[in-house]
């Protein structure tokens, strides 16, 4: 198809520099005009502008190699005529030469062209199959015009009668036509499309013609005739090809001699040589498929019948198919009428072109390459002239030539376009290119045996001018395409390789760079988030993981038997810091106490925990001289600004050394935080402190099967009315006798069970035990004396601590039962904590609770407290007595104390009486009830109870006290 419009673009564009060219001299010389008479027919239009038929393209040739210049005048026939006599046109092209019209004018010498004289009818060739022979055709000619003498014949074979009907011209035939005058007429080219040709007649010679007499015109047209014949020997195949290759094709007339043949012979069995993708090859189902097809296709619905593909894989099996009659025709011979007259077949026009390019490897091939040929046909008329017979490979396919080429036994193979491109680009032959160079082009025909019906020739003959020379270029050309959807992915490297090394480079670039970016990143966030993680989010400085991690290395890379120590220095009571200025506050004074460490000699690595209010450092010094250092900072700072107050904090500092051989540096952290929380200013840690902490590690693990055991029991230590001194109820205190660690007093194991909140556990068995007692003693009828129970500061936080309570006091009862509370569980974190805490102790209250305020006057006393809650008695903690004891400041503020006890309405009892000159003291100021050793030590369940009975109705005078009397 591509190559069909490239040589009509080529065509037309030479016979248009031609007139150009001509018409370029004409200008020039004024050249003399030839006025050509033409019966104008709109359907043969060129499709290129400017060109009006083919016989006007002839004139206008003829003209410029006389000299001349082409004039057109369209008029009718007779017209025409009547000019040509008086002298008005010059000549009239395209008349057909009849003896009579020789008086008229005179021939030209060469025809211009060929006509076909059509048989036109209304119903076109279906009319003869049409059984109503009832009336004649009449069929229109022009007057004066050549009517083919072929008519009668035809008409009669075809088994009708007509009569004929003379027209001025064309014009008039159409006119009678459409008004139904008429069934059909006799002219020599076709007419517009609603009359159907029926029959070709019969094929003349047309001429152009002159005024009779006009010699010299004759002459000059005459010798421009034959010299335009002589250099363009192919003018009137160009120009028919022009006018008619638009793709319609010329209509299919079969007469009926063929009609009939093919309804004797209903299926035709053609041979197709089929080793060629995608010209013609057999598909995965076995099926012939390709560019071919197309055309076996074509013709089975053309001429009706049915078609039988004989798959062939050479030239000679197809010829010995013919032969032996397994084949009628083969399709794809190579058109030579010359060879197949000689070797025994006739041949049909050709259907197809196919051109032959050239296949070599990658780098070309050498100059006298070893040629790989397929058909021995092929090799004989093309290659041999050509390139010799001595470097030839012979091969049994298309694939079988580039394989050749491939393995370097040949270099060069001549293959159709289509299937070097095909093979080569589709990836099956990476190493091969198809250079795209017109080597030579063979055209395919198809073979009939001599032997055969010659009415089979023309019929085919027929079909493949019906058929046009496209059908099998664009099947092919479809079929590549098809075919091309499915290339490898290697053929598109060979094919493109700068964009796949382009592709691969930038990929390349890319994954680099990503590559980079990522580790980039990945070291910058590692590099984040490790400070992240090292660092005490409230102070920004670098914390105790990072510390333990980075003095592991330190440790390591220090002299041996350095004085390694891990110090833990601790703001104490960091809750009532935060809860009163706030977090930020903690932060801050962790910042300034490691900003005071900083710049030591000693200190090698400084850490913070703002939460806890502590500093951490690896120090190196040896244990008399950090102790005093330490010491000396610590007091430096215990008074500390947060915000626009000066605040005292007391600090605490612990030093574990490392040792020899050194102990891990988390481990040595652990001890100086353990030792940190030891009274005093600065611990160091000691194996006592070693055993302490195992102590503690093993009671926690035995604290719940302790208590399941029964292994905490409640002493009960006596309060006493100072004046009467009478036994006046009682403190229950407990103590922990286990079958492991022996006897331990609370003071050993309260605090680790505050810290791990067991102590709630602990104190609800205490409360039942002492609710108990009075339950018990009620029951025995004896009077129920107060007895005070402990409760821890933990019961605040505790859910459901009102609920227990209430279950209890629903068993037992609230007479009797007194709670102690200290200050502390009111030191909370945030409002809302301490309005619960007194929510809390409300409602103790409110069950009938008396509330106890304990350890009054101990250390942080709040006494906004004393009016917010419903206390009932008021204990003053033992550190108040002794501080009053030489000091006459502290006894006035032991005396204030108690006055405002009462004064609020409460009870006022002070703990710890030892000695008479407290009691005096007590008396003195004010205090009506006491508790201490003086009066009496905690005891068992069963000494307090002969205790008090004893106690209660009596006052104890001085010898019973000492001796433990009774008073009775
Ligand atoms: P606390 O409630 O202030 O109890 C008074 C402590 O002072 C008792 O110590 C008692 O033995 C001691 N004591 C009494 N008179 C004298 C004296 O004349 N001189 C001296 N130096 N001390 C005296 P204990 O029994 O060792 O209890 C210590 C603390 O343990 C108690 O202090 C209390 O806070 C806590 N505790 C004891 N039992 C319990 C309990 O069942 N639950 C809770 N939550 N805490 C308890
Ligand atoms: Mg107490
Ligand atoms: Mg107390």
């Amino acid at each position: 198809m591509k190559m069909k419009q490239f040589y009509q673009k080529m065509a037309a564009l030479v016979l248009a520099s031609v007139v150009f060219f001509y018409a370029g001299v004409g200008m020039a010389e004024e050249r003399q005009p030839l006025r050509v008479g033409i019966n104008t027919l709109p359907s043969l239009k060129s499709p290129i502008d400017g060109s009006r038929d083919q016989n006007q393209d002839y004139m206008r040739l003829l003209a410029n190699y006389a000299g001349m210049q082409a004039v057109f005048v369209s008029d009718s026939w007779t017209n025409n005529l009547a000019k040509l006599a008086s002298g008005e046109i010059d000549t009239i092209a395209n008349i057909t030469d009849l003896p009579y019209r020789h008086a008229f004018f005179d021939y030209g010498r060469i025809p211009m062209s060929l006509s076909t004289s059509m048989l036109y009818l209304r119903g076109g060739v279906a009319t003869f199959d049409n059984p109503d022979r009832t009336r004649p055709l009449n069929i229109g000619i022009i007057r004066g015009q050549y009517t083919s003498p072929r008519l009668g014949p035809v008409l009669n074979y075809e088994g009708f009668s007509y009569t004929t009907q003379e027209f001025e011209d064309r014009k008039h035939i159409l006119a009678a036509y459409d008004a139904g005058q008429i069934d059909g007429c006799s002219l020599d080219t076709q007419l517009p499309e609603d009359l159907l040709p029926a029959a070709a007649l019969d094929t003349d010679p047309v001429y152009f013609v002159v005024r009779k007499g006009n010699t010299e015109l004759l002459d000059r047209l005459n010798q421009a005739a034959a010299r335009l014949a002589t250099t363009r020997p192919m003018m009137f195949a160009d120009l028919y090809d022009l006018y008619h290759s638009d793709g319609a094709g010329a209509p299919l007339l079969l007469d009926r001699r063929e009609r009939d043949y093919l309804l004797a012979h209903p299926t035709l069995r053609i041979a197709v040589v089929i080793s060629e993708q995608p010209y013609a090859y057999l598909d995965e189902n076995g099926e012939f498929a390709g560019g071919l097809r197309a055309v076996t296709d074509r013709i089975g619905a053309d001429l009706g019948i049915d078609i039988e593909i004989v798959p062939v894989h050479s030239a000679e099996e197809a010829y010995a198919d013919l032969a032996d009659g397994t084949a009628d025709v083969l399709l794809n011979s190579r058109w030579s009428p010359g060879w197949a007259g000689e070797h025994g077949y006739m041949q049909t026009a050709p259907f197809t072109t196919s051109y032959f390019t050239e296949v070599t490897r990658r780098g070309g091939c050498p100059a006298r390459p070893r040629i790989a040929y397929w058909s021995q046909r092929l090799a004989d008329a093309l290659i041999v002239p050509r390139y010799g017979s001595d470097k030839l490979v012979r091969c049994g396919s298309a694939e079988e030539c580039l394989r050749a080429v491939e393995e370097n036994k040949a270099d060069v193979a001549f293959l159709r376009q289509e299937v070097a491109q095909y093979q080569t680009i589709a990836g099956r032959f990476p190493g091969l290119v198809a250079n795209g160079t017109v080597a030579f082009s063979s055209r395919s025909a198809i073979a009939i045996p001599q032997e055969a019906d010659t009415v089979l020739l023309s019929i085919l003959d027929k079909e493949i001018a019906h058929m046009g020379q496209d059908v099998a270029g664009v099947a092919v050309a479809e079929e590549q395409q098809k075919l091309f959807n499915n290339r490898t992915l290697s053929s598109y490297f060979f094919n493109y390789p700068q964009y796949f090394l382009l592709g691969v480079l930038i990929l390349f670039l890319l994954c680099g760079a990503a590559f980079y970016r990522y580790r980039r990143m990945k070291k910058r966030n590692a590099a984040h988030l490790q400070s992240i993680i090292d660092s005490d989010l409230d102070t920004g400085l670098r914390n105790l993981a990072w510390l333990e991690r980075e003095g592991a290395q330190r440790v390591e890379s220090m002299p041996k038997g350095a004085p390694l120590a891990a110090v833990a220095i601790r703001a104490m009571r960091p809750d009532i810091i935060a809860g009163t200025y706030g977090r930020e506050a903690l932060a801050e004074l962790c910042k300034r106490l490691a900003g005071a460490f900083e710049d030591s000699s000693w200190t090698h690595l400084l850490a913070t925990r703002a939460s806890t209010a502590e500093v951490f450092l690896l120090a190196c010094a040896e244990e008399k001289k950090l102790v005093p250092a330490l010491s000396l900072i610590l007091r430096q700072n215990e008074s500390q600004q947060v915000g626009h107050m000066l605040v005292r904090v007391p600090l605490e500092a612990g030093i574990c050394y490392l040792g020899d051989p050194r102990m891990e540096l988390k481990t040595a952290v652990n001890n100086a935080e353990l030792a940190a929380h030891e009274a005093g200013p600065v611990t160091v840690f000691s194996s006592a402190l070693q055993r302490e902490t195992l102590l503690v590690s093993r009671m926690e693990s035995l604290q719940e099967q302790a208590l399941a055991a029964r292994e905490f029991h409640i002493w009960y230590q006596p309060k006493y009315d100072l004046k009467t001194r009478k036994c006046i109820g009682a403190e229950a205190l407990v103590r922990w006798e286990s079958k492991e660690l022996g006897f331990l007093p609370p003071g050993k194991f309260i605090p680790l069970f505050e810290s791990n909140g067991f102590i709630t556990q602990l104190d609800f068995y205490n409360l039942e035990h002492v609710m108990e007692f009075q339950r018990e003693a009620k029951r025995k009828g004896l009077p129920v004396l107060p007895i005070s129970v402990n409760q821890s500061r933990q019961h605040m936080r505790e859910e459901g601590y009102l609920q227990r309570v209430q279950e209890l006091v629903d068993v037992y009862s609230t007479e009797g039962i007194e709670l102690e509370l200290t200050e502390t569980a009111f030191d909370v974190l945030g409002e809302a904590l301490r309005v619960h805490s007194l929510d809390i102790v409300q409602r103790l209250h409110g069950m009938g609770f008396s509330i106890d305020m304990d350890d009054f006057g101990s250390g942080y006393s709040d006494l906004s407290l004393l009016n917010q809650l419903p206390l009932d008695v008021m204990k003053i903690d033992r550190t108040m007595l002794l501080a009053s004891e030489g000091s006459e400041r502290m006894q006035t503020v032991l005396r204030q104390m108690i006055e405002l006890g009462h004064a609020l309405g409460m009870k006022v009892i002070c703990e710890g009486i030892e000695t008479e000159e407290q009691e005096q003291l007590l008396i003195a100021c004010g205090c009506e009830y006491g508790q201490g050793f003086l009066y009496g030590k905690p005891m068992r369940r069963a000494d307090y109870e002969n205790f008090w009975l004893n106690h209660f109705f009596c006052g104890m005078n001085d010898a019973q006290r000492v001796n433990g009397d009774s008073c009775r």
